[in-house]
């Protein structure tokens, strides 16, 4: 079935990143498996340094806060921390396992798994600055997002 962006409305491309199926939006949004996050971490942050490069390099806006509908069932997505952190959101739909990433979102996951793993060194308080930064120019409202299919 035919897929619509939550952000902007025009219809998503499918095709594939890192070996991995999923659904691209013009806008630079992206629509993924839950299950292909991982797999899409580790492509994208083979090289740290690199992964964290393309961050600096890239224009990572502020973080959308508007609501948004799974573009598979239409129903409110919830916005849960990445790898249980408090400072970086990503929306997913627990009904159909599907997972939304704003522009850079994913290289922005992608610098922080290889941080995680250990693969960036020089970076990090980059990295960190970035996070930071972005958290900053979030509202109260999604400091405390609820775990999992909560009513807003
Ligand atoms: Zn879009
Ligand atoms: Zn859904």
């Amino acid at each position: 079935m035919a897929k619509h962006c939550p952000r902007c409305a025009q219809l998503l491309a499918f095709g594939e990143r890192g070996g991995e199926e999923m659904w691209t939006c013009a806008c630079g949004g992206l629509l993924l498996r839950q299950r292909s996050v991982i797999p899409l971490m580790e492509a994208l942050s083979a090289d740290g340094e690199a992964a964290v490069q393309r961050l600096l390099d890239g224009d990572l806006p502020p973080r959308d806060q508007e609501p948004i509908e799974c573009p598979e069932c239409n129903r409110r997505m919830d916005t849960t921390g990445y790898a249980g952190r408090s400072d970086v959101f990503i929306d997913r739909c627990g009904r159909c396992w599907l997972v939304w990433l704003d522009p850079f979102e994913a290289e922005l996951m992608a610098a922080l798994y290889a941080q995680a793993n250990g693969r960036i060194q020089e970076h990090r308080s980059a990295l960190d600055e970035i996070v930071k930064r972005r958290m900053a120019s979030m509202s109260r409202r999604v400091l405390t997002p609820k775990s999992n299919g909560g009513m807003y």
